[in-house]
């Protein structure tokens, strides 16, 4: 049963993000539906839609909802699409995804944000495959994917996602050191070119594994 307390700061949000240049109608509608305060602390609540990152536990957030956003436009998610997400956090990135159709696999290294993400997608009647694991390496009992997207900042691109992409599959990958890391997109153009862009900046928390930073 949705509370009525949040459906109007939820609406404020969507129309935050289009002013902050978000214009993909579908990613839209899913923050606009998707109840962001149930993946947070009680406590939280009052900031649940203001569009910033909040604490999840375990020295982690759960993303500006303006990143989630601007990461899923520039994956350019189409209904059945294959995506696989490194970073799952608190899920709120993994419940966009399947708003727009996308068929969600997703990796998180912190055994406890996996088991709550898992039951809050559940609760929510959200389809995802989770796993515990370090997702510098991927997911490749899945690959190849459409789409991969990265919510951690890396140090460098990680071969491994790379080599995960489908041909005309996108990787959006925040990369830097600690303190600002700028967005790219890679696209598989064929089986063996690649073409980057170079988005905004963004600052993350650091993503951590074999081709992230160290643990
Ligand atoms: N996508 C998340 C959401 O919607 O809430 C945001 C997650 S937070 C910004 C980044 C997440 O990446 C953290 O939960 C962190 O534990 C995870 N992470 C960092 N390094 C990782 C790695 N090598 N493999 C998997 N998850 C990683």
């Amino acid at each position: 049963m949705e509370d009525r307390r949040f459906v109007r700061p939820r609406k404020k949000l969507v129309e935050t993000l289009k002013k902050k240049g978000i214009k993909d109608e579908r990613v839209l509608m899913a923050i606009g539906k998707i109840q962001r305060h149930k993946l947070i602390d009680t406590a939280l609540h009052p900031k649940a839609y203001v569009d910033t990152a909040l604490p999840i536990g375990m020295g982690q957030t759960i993303s500006q909802p303006y990143t989630v956003a601007a990461q899923t436009e520039l994956l350019e998610v189409h209904p059945g699409d294959k995506i696989l997400e490194i970073g799952t956090g608190s899920g709120y990135q993994c419940m966009v995804l399947c708003e727009l159709g996308a068929d969600v696999y997703s990796v998180e290294r912190h055994p406890d944000l996996y088991h709550r993400a898992k039951d809050a997608l559940r609760e929510h009647g959200y389809k995802a495959m989770l796993k515990v694991g370090d997702g510098t390496l991927g997911w490749t009992t899945y690959a190849p994917y459409d789409g991969i997207v990265v919510t951690a900042g890396a140090p460098v691109v990680p071969d491994d996602l790379v080599k995960q992409l489908n041909v005309g599959g996108r990787l959006v990958i925040p990369v830097g050191d600690e303190n600002k890391q700028v967005m790219l997109r890679i696209t598989r153009v064929s089986e063996n070119e690649y073409q980057q862009e170079e988005l905004d900046n963004f600052k993350f928390v650091p993503l951590i594994g074999e081709k992230g930073w160290g643990a």
